[in-house]
């Protein structure tokens, strides 16, 4: 099946390796013009290959490397000129401790294990990072009652050293924040998203998947032997046949699946985009707070916050908005909302400190109207789509659980549990 919003993009290809593949692509026939996209014929051989991995975002890079380096042939394919142009550098760069979610969820226990396995990366391989420190403040008596159940639900979660702080010790810790309570996670901390791509890439790029850019995966067929994939670029379409096919595809990932077959709907994959808008806090703030600062959490986001990047730059955000289309333009009418709820707990930020910075989309499983969602880490051979790994509803915390997802998808795809 095609997918129903193709984009045209170039294609290219950046190893040794995948100068090879491109050879081998060239050989097969064009595509028919009428429609863009190659038929499946018989005289045609298409590449084979064991996976191929959909989306170069921090998810797709991470699970595609331990892929290749276990013996699989992997071919990563990207719409964009490069990786983690999406979601994967449009977050607040935290590594959560894993203090929000039901205990025994893939998100708890994704992120619980990711963190642990970011921070031991990030050491042996030089990713910079800073275990900053993390308090989530109350400023009503309902709030302190919300902190107190993070507490017990981080605990079951295994969130490590997390405490309840009085006001008194609060003020101690953070003289310019004015809360009655607050919780303390020691184990949060701060990484460049960007960096960590890189990162990823490189693995990649080590163990040897091809990575595929300005290649859209446009439509996709399930044969006895495997998945036919195609691959357009530009007027170009490619068609590779591989056993496992890898939907990391993040705000397209429903499209991707229905591509396959799945009914979305009536599995309950549906993606709802939830905007989130960042803006920058002024220099002339100083060092406004040595720890980064949540608000107790809010139905669709972890509530309007505090963090700061590697460099010590401010950043205020995100709000949750739910939105029918992919628009990054941000919303600078949001400032007056966001110095609101910033004073609840930073009395002294008002708009005038606020400076429109960037925005970021979840791909939430969660409705506007409905309760928590997981992620979805599943192969699909029950519904009829065997070799294809949904990663599904990927939002916040997926890059702490980053290392965690690919570990899953790889014992998935290794173990033949497929
Ligand atoms: C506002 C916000 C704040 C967040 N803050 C945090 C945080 O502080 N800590 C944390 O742990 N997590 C955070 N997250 C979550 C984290 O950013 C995401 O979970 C993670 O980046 C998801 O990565 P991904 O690879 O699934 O998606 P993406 O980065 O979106 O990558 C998907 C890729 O697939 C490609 N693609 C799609 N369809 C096709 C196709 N048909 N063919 C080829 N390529 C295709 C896209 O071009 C894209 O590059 C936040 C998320 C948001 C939105």
């Amino acid at each position: 099946m095609s997918l129903s919003r193709p984009l045209d993009r170039r294609f290219s290809i950046c190893t040794p390796r995948n100068n090879a593949l491109r050879q081998d692509m060239r050989r097969l026939r064009p595509p028919p013009p009428a429609t863009g996209y190659a038929r499946i014929r018989g005289d045609l051989e298409p590449q084979s290959v064991d996976v191929v991995v959909v989306g170069a975002g921090l998810i797709g890079l991470a699970c595609a490397a331990p892929l290749a380096a276990s013996g699989l042939r992997v071919v990563l394919v990207e719409q964009h000129a490069s990786a983690g142009t999406e979601t994967s550098s449009r977050n607040s760069g935290v590594i959560h401790a894993g203090l929000y979610y039901p205990p025994g969820s893939l998100k708890a226990e994704c992120c619980v294990e990711g963190a642990h396995a970011l921070y031991e990366l990030c050491s042996r391989h030089g990713v910079s990072y800073r275990r900053t420190g993390k308090l989530i403040v109350a400023t009503t008596s309902d709030e302190e009652r919300v902190l107190t159940e993070l507490l017990e639900r981080g605990q079951l979660c295994g969130a490590q050293g997390i405490e309840l702080l009085g006001g008194a010790e609060l003020r101690r810790r953070e003289p310019r924040v004015r809360a009655t309570a607050a919780l303390w996670s020691p184990n949060t901390g701060i990484i460049d998203p960007h960096e960590l791509v890189r990162f990823y890439q490189n693995q990649c790029a080590e163990a040897g998947v091809t990575l595929a850019f300005r290649s859209q995966v446009t439509a996709l067929q399930s044969t006895p032997t495997g998945w036919l994939v195609d691959v357009r670029s530009g007027d170009e379409t490619l068609q590779l046949r591989s056993r496992y096919l890898i939907n990391a595809a993040g705000l397209q990932g429903q499209q991707l699946a229905e591509a396959a077959g799945l009914d979305t709907r009536a599995l309950g994959y549906e993606l709802h985009y939830c905007r989130g808008e960042y803006f920058s806090l002024a220099p002339s703030l100083g060092a406004l707070t040595r720890h980064l600062v949540y608000p107790v959490p809010q139905t669709a986001g972890l509530g309007i916050h505090v963090t700061f990047d590697l460099g010590g730059r401010y950043t205020a955000g995100p709000d949750a908005n739910y939105v029918n289309a992919i628009d990054y333009r941000i919303d600078e009418t949001a400032r007056s909302a966001f110095a609101r709820s910033l004073a609840r707990y930073l009395p002294e930020i008002t708009e005038a400190h606020l400076t429109p910075d960037y925005v970021g989309i979840r791909p939430k499983l969660q409705g506007p109207d409905d309760e928590f969602r997981d992620f979805v880490i599943r192969e699909e051979s029950k519904q009829g789509a065997p070799g294809f790994v949904n990663l599904l509803g990927i939002e916040s915390p997926g890059l702490t659980a980053s290392p965690s997802i690919a570990q899953r998808v790889t014992q998935l795809v290794v173990s033949g549990a497929v």
